[in-house]
């Protein structure tokens, strides 16, 4: 990624440098579709995941939209910005999207989409997305996943899925911000939201992002290497971070328990416990935690998620959820647990005084 920065032609150019910056993407693109499994020049570059969905959302050739009500905002604002008629699907208790809601949706005609997640950023519930794939093609349906969490932790395959439309965020994996992609099927006729030149096949104009792009492949490279030894990690460090906070009178809830969920995910809560003073508690230890959607703390909003899962609002209010990364060790986990007790311990002191 260093040596793509140095690269100044533009892609788009014919003379050497263009044709230096011109391969450098080439080689990121060929490096995304091996490791979705998904065809040659099927992948489109945009400037995140947030983008990719919303050129999903909105570019997809449909009359109207399906989606879950666990969708990241980014698919839910574009759904609803679309001008099209929208179906929110309900979940259970575990974030699981009803397949039954989804067979009644797409029986009501119309040329639809179907937008369902393939993993929860906030719980890491993993949607059984073949099923969904198969309803949606009885119907004559197309169907998008955002593959954005799920990427680099669990195996993800375009082909496999079946789906149409694929996302995917480079940040998510180890690589820079600020690149993502779309990944479509061949044929599919969709609409570009970024217009101007015919950069990307004519479906994302704009001069490309060729070191985020570099960086985007070199990451998936190095996913692709790791993958299942790091999932098998971050599944057994999760599990004794868990066992450990499952223990003591301040237990925490883990939400989506139930469900099949990433390796690296834990979304909990401690009744009675506000998600901000944990997550500043934690900080004082030298702890990152994030309380229900990292994309939209700051501001401590409740979760649509937990909301839509049916979580009792008392308890939703103090959901943090925990990320281990390709690089966390046990020691990352056995400092967390006692800065967790740590904190415990100053809230007892507290309660008690
Ligand atoms: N989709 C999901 C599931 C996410 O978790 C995120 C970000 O966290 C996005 C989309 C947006 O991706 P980006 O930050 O690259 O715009």
């Amino acid at each position: 990624m260093l040596g793509a920065l140095d690269c100044l032609g533009n892609p788009s150019s014919v003379h050497a440098e263009g044709r230096r910056a011109r391969d450098l993407i080439e080689e990121a693109r060929e490096a995304i579709e091996a490791f979705v499994s998904a065809p040659a020049r099927s992948v489109v570059f945009t400037s995140g995941g947030t983008e990719a969905n919303n050129l999903a959302l909105l570019g997809a050739p449909a009359e109207r939209l399906i989606v879950s009500a666990v969708e990241h905002p980014s698919v839910l604002e574009a759904a609803r910005r679309s001008g099209k008629p929208v179906t929110v699907l309900p979940v259970d208790s575990d974030g699981i999207v009803d397949l039954s809601a989804l067979d009644r949706a797409l029986a009501e005609g119309g040329r639809a989409l179907v937008s369902v997640m393939l993993a929860n950023n906030e719980t890491g519930a993993i949607q059984p997305i073949a099923e969904v794939v198969k309803l949606a093609r009885r119907h004559g349906a197309l169907v998008h996943t955002d593959a954005v969490q799920a990427a680099g932790k669990i195996e993800v395959s375009f082909e496999a899925f079946g789906v149409d439309l694929m996302s995917l965020s480079a940040h998510k994996l180890g690589g820079p911000a600020g690149v993502g992609a779309l990944v479509l099927r061949d044929g599919l006729d969709i609409e570009a939201r970024q217009l101007g030149g015919g950069q990307e096949f004519r479906r994302r104009a704009g001069t490309e992002n060729v070191a985020g792009i570099a960086g985007f492949g070199a990451a998936v490279k190095a996913a692709a290497r790791e993958l299942p030894e790091a999932s098998l990690r971050m599944s057994d460090l999760r599990a004794s971070l868990e066992a450990a906070l499952a223990e003591g009178p301040d237990r925490a809830h883990i939400f989506a328990k139930g469900a099949k969920r990433l390796p690296n995910t834990s979304c909990l809560a401690v009744r009675g416990l506000d998600a901000a003073l944990l997550l500043m508690g934690l900080d004082l230890e030298g702890i990152a935690v994030s309380s229900g959607s990292a994309c939209s703390s700051g501001k401590v909003a409740a979760s649509h998620v937990l909301d839509a899962m049916g979580v009792e609002p008392e308890l939703a209010r103090g959901a943090i959820r925990l990320s281990l990364g390709w690089n966390s060790t046990a020691e990352d986990v056995g400092r967390f647990i006692s800065g967790w007790r740590t904190f415990m311990g100053r809230m007892d002191s507290r309660r008690a005084a």
